[in-house]
């Protein structure tokens, strides 16, 4: 018997992850659960369309991205894009000159 627990535990959660996401997804689908952050339906034809289906994990980049034993939280690509702009670091352009910015 050997132990299948070893893989899981040696930081390499990307096999796991697609599975839960596969998982999650294949509920989604047969239970026509729209996106839970704006309601509207999945467009599981165009999975790469402002509604196809994306999961993601809500604290993965806190942890340092550890991906094992995170619940994922299903979204659309839109939604998901939405979220992604209020974690990635805001890069303001630095083009102005210092006495053109009015408020
Ligand atoms: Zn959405």
């Amino acid at each position: 018997m050997a132990s299948s627990t070893q893989h899981i535990r040696s930081g390499r959660g990307h096999r796991t992850y697609r599975r839960q996401r596969d998982i999650l997804a294949n509920r989604y689908r047969r239970n026509g659960w729209p996106c839970p952050e704006c309601g509207r339906p999945f467009d599981w034809a165009n999975p790469q369309s402002a509604q196809g289906f994306t999961a993601d994990h809500p604290r993965a980049l806190a942890t340092g991205g550890k991906l094992i034993g995170q619940q994922l939280v299903a979204m659309c690509r839109g939604c998901n894009a939405r979220k992604g702009a209020t974690v990635m670091p805001v890069i303001t352009p630095a083009t102005l000159p210092e006495g053109d910015q009015t408020p």
